[in-house]
């Protein structure tokens, strides 16, 4: 069981090496333990505030509750100062999106299954534990090893224990990828993480942003009234089973979306399902492009948006990042009125 050693310096422990990886909060560098050797990673989070350890904290204690192959296991953690240390497995494949576009990946419809499927098992073992992981992005996707198919989801930092009982709002994510509950501020729930899954598998396989925007309150105000379709060329071998799980993931309304367990009982996600096999290349330029477009320096800000509500257990005060232009500048979105922040999908 790990316990947070206070006032520990981990370079007691661990043989700091490269770094590996950066987050808005955190670096991450691989490092071998001493006394045994093990390689893994040391994620080092600034924590000048109170709140800050406090965040960690809570990433740590919902990290311990989520023992699983799918999910980035927690090996130990310090409180050192202002800086926590949280040593994890190490996961040396990288990101998913990068794998699958490697010259040498042949991607075809039934490669992806294979990936939505894992993603499927680890997020409903995440909610069988009343947790939400609220950060379903294919940066937080990563292959275990260099050449083999199976992932792992990391990135807990934004994860919240869910009461089904209790409502709970919160006001951070990534514009192309979250809900319309979240960009609504309404109750969130098990179905705003199906969303996003919902959105990785639209990208894993045509490599477009179901509703990306000009800007992100465009994006924004297309996930709010839930508006995509399939009529890109790139959608051209995909079969209708593919369709068909997607369209049952991004639905406006959460509670109609299919579970993480109803995902795995889906025709697709079906090991026994023949799938056509031509390998995707449209995808496969397109994807090139949209990690390209994730690599660029400036990533979307979390931005609270529609923040109208108090009458329930908001997590305003957790909110990572300070932002609320964009709300204020988009005022109520219903996607009925005619407000001309609605652009193309896809053109970045
Ligand atoms: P975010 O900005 O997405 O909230 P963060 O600051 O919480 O990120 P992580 O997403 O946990 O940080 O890690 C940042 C990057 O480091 C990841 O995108 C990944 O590439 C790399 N990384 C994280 N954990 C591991 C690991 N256990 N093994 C290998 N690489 C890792």
């Amino acid at each position: 069981d790990v316990q947070i050693q206070r006032g520990v310096d981990p370079k007691d422990t661990f043989i700091l090496e490269s770094e590996i990886g950066r987050g808005k909060f955190g670096t991450v560098y691989r490092c071998t333990e001493k006394s045994t050797g093990l390689s893994l990673a040391a994620k080092f989070i600034g924590c000048p505030k109170k709140e800050d350890r406090r965040n960690v904290e809570r990433e740590i204690e919902i990290m311990k509750q989520l023992q699983h192959p799918r999910l980035i296991q927690i090996y130990d953690a310090f409180e050192n100062g202002k800086v926590m240390t949280v040593i994890l497995e190490l996961i040396e494949g990288g990101e998913l999106f990068e794998r699958v576009i490697d010259d040498d990946f042949i991607l075809t419809e039934k490669s992806c299954t294979i990936f939505m499927r894992q993603i499927c098992e680890g997020v409903d073992f995440i909610h069988k534990q009343r947790i939400l992981h609220l950060d379903m992005k294919p940066e937080n996707i990563l292959c275990l090893t260099k050449t083999g198919n199976r992932i792992k989801i990391i990135d807990f930092g934004l994860a919240r224990k869910f009461d089904p009982d209790k409502k709970l709002q919160v006001l951070f994510g990534t514009p192309e990828f979250v809900a319309p509950e979240i960009v609504n501020f309404d109750e969130i729930g098990y179905g705003t993480d199906m969303w996003s899954v919902g959105v990785i598998c639209y990208v894993l396989l045509s490599g477009l942003s179901p509703f990306m925007g000009h800007t992100d309150v465009e994006t924004m105000a297309n996930v709010t009234i839930a508006k995509y379709d399939f009529d890109d060329e790139a959608f051209e071998e995909i079969s209708e089973n593919a369709k068909d799980f997607i369209k049952k993931l991004l639905i406006k309304d959460m509670n109609c979306r299919l579970s993480a367990q109803q995902c795995l009982e889906h025709q697709w996600l079906k090991r026994k399902t023949v799938l056509r096999t031509p390998s995707m290349d449209v995808t496969k330029d397109n994807l090139k492009q949209f990690v390209d477009r994730w690599n660029e320096p400036y990533v979307f800000e979390i931005c609270p948006l529609g923040a109208r509500s108090n009458s329930s257990e908001s997590l305003l005060g957790d909110s990572p990042s300070p932002c609320g232009s964009l709300a204020s500048s988009l005022g109520s979105m219903d996607g009925s009125s005619d407000s001309g922040l609605l652009g193309p999908p896809r053109e970045p």
